[in-house]
């Protein structure tokens, strides 16, 4: 029988909903169960593709092509499993189903409503998502309360009638405010969110209290004893140092055997937690700190760039070294000194993008890292700027555009591909998901992945034009990974240069803490090598 845990949040959103469930997840794993989880997010976007950045962050894309919400990026670097679009449900999914379904007269002419019909198609989709597995992890966005997320809440409580409540457990993740004119945490606003929970019919079992300073065993009992839970089904997650260590917090607090035990299953043994804590042990014993400056288009949004920013962090403890990543606003090296804005950079990464906006601030970052020798890490629309870059400077294409910048170009260097211009999809996209590549036999893209194939995810429209390929390749930058389906262009390296590579894929999405993604890793150790060369002159 499958189990079911829902996580809730109550009073403010924000609260780390998302990885307290992601952290339910490693530790359920690592005891080896079979887990699968699911996020349901109440907004009427079908799903998160067309989302602006400054909005909602970054869009993270599954294996199989489907554009999800960011939170979705930490369920696959903590648990470490392949989340697929069916793990992302959103009302835009669940209303055009049922709206589908009414016109291709599925309902038998009966009046389609919220109850039981959108309620039902949210339980299907959470009972799919747990098929083979042993636990589904169900995480419904937005604070309880909130009007949209009313039909996810009434799911969630009628899921008992199709399961029965001892296979389910209800977690409440909450915000216990500290307030510093009496210098006290307060639980007032935990107990009216629980008490909303309990009005619509919902009796939490266990509450998670996120709060900036410890939660004392007073403070659990009045929990408990307010919202009807035992004192030691209250559990804290205080502001931690990195969001991987949440795991462990909770695991030593007896959360995961807690859980366990609620839903009648083994609590026996601990989870191997071993490589996890191995990387926690080399972030607590890190030594120096390198500067990447972080290129794009929306540097003041903290989770614009958040699976990059991640896949950094990773590849910097796998170096010992803090990697600070430094944001550059593209638009300001359009007309900016870009020698003085990028001076302090020991590397410079320019992350995916669309439209035209900062493109050629990006194209002068590339140029920047190019003649100065400064390792460059183009992804996506990065790879693009730095062959536009270098089509106009090395090989004396002085006009050398993207269809992206000048749709009227005749032969631009980024190109749309003649197949891939019948492009139905919103967003316009048409690379999406997962697809392979081929690395070229001693190339250093071969050197670093170690195999000969491998499958990135993709996000993108343009592609690099073939035309140019010997003309590219005769001048240094070399073609070093090609789509052996289609034939584009995966992999750019410039071999006049110490570590220059652009890649038309999304290397970021498959960074895991204990699984560094090796281009990542390799860019910073060769930001290291070069920034320690330079300090022992
Ligand atoms: N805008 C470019 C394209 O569509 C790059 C996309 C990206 O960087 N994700 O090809």
């Amino acid at each position: 029988m499958t189990k079911y845990i829902f996580v809730t949040g109550g009073v403010v959103s924000s609260l780390g909903k998302g990885i307290t469930a992601a952290s339910l997840g490693v530790l359920m794993k690592r005891r080896g169960y079979k887990v699968s989880i699911i996020k349901m997010d109440p907004y009427i976007n079908v799903d998160a593709g067309a989302m602006s950045p400054f909005q909602h962050g970054e869009v993270f894309v599954t294996c199989d092509g489907a554009e999800t919400d960011l939170d979705l990026g930490h369920y696959e670097r903590f648990i470490d499993e392949a989340i697929k679009g069916e793990n992302s449900c959103t009302s835009g999914k669940v209303y055009s189903a049922v709206i589908q379904r009414e016109r291709a007269g599925g309902y038998n002419g009966s009046t389609v409503q919220v109850i039981p019909h959108i309620t039902n198609e949210i339980q299907d989709r959470i009972e799919r998502v747990g098929k083979g597995k042993d636990i589904v992890i169900a995480e419904i966005g937005g604070t309880v309360g909130d009007i949209e997320g009313l039909p996810y809440l009434e799911a969630i409580r009628q899921f008992v009638s199709r399961v029965g409540r001892e296979n389910i457990l209800y977690c409440h993740v909450t915000l216990i405010p500290y307030i510093a004119a009496s210098g006290e945490l307060k639980t007032k606003p935990t107990q009216h969110s629980v008490n909303e929970l309990r009005r619509i019919g919902i009796q939490p079992d266990i509450i998670v209290c996120r709060s900036q300073y410890p939660v004392g065993e007073d403070l659990r009992e009045k929990i408990g004893l307010f919202c009807s839970v035992a004192p030691d089904a209250v559990f804290e997650a205080t502001d931690a140092d990195t969001i991987y260590r949440i795991p462990v917090v909770l695991h030593t607090q007896g959360f995961d055997k807690a859980v366990l035990k609620k839903l009648q299953l083994s609590s026996d043994g601990e989870p191997d937690m071993c490589d996890w804590n191995d990387f926690l042990h080399k972030y607590d014993t890190i030594k120096g700190q390198i500067t990447v400056a972080l290129v794009g288009k929306y540097t003041e949004i903290k989770d614009a760039y958040l699976s990059v920013n991640e896949a950094l962090f990773h590849a910097g403890i796998a170096n010992g070294v803090k990697v600070k990543v430094f944001p550059v606003e593209a638009e300001d090296l359009e007309n900016g000194d870009v020698c003085e804005i990028l001076k302090c950079a020991d590397a410079i990464l320019v992350p995916g993008g669309f439209g035209q906006r900062g493109v050629e601030g990006k194209i002068k970052a590339a140029k920047y890292a190019r003649e100065k020798k400064i390792p460059y890490f183009g992804i996506c629309l990065g790879m693009q700027v730095a062959v536009i870059e270098f089509a106009r400077s090395v090989l004396g294409i002085k006009d050398a555009t993207s269809v992206e910048m000048d749709e009227k170009t005749a032969d631009p260097v980024i190109y749309l591909m003649e197949e891939q211009k019948n492009i139905t999809d919103i967003g316009g996209t048409s690379r999406l998901g997962a697809y392979p590549c081929k690395i070229k036999e001693g190339s250093k893209a071969a050197d670093i992945y170690g195999k000969p194939e491998i499958e990135e995810r993709h996000r993108h429209r343009f592609e690099f034009n073939n035309k140019y390929v010997k003309e590219f390749e005769n001048a240094g930058m070399r073609v070093a990974g090609v789509c052996p389906t289609g034939g584009q262009v995966e992999i750019m390296e410039n071999t006049k240069h110490p570590w220059m590579i652009g890649v038309q894929f999304h290397p970021e999405f498959l960074s895991r803490p204990v699984k560094p993604h090796p281009l990542f890793k390799d860019f910073v150790a060769a930001a290291l090598k070069i920034k320690n060369k330079y300090e022992e002159r």
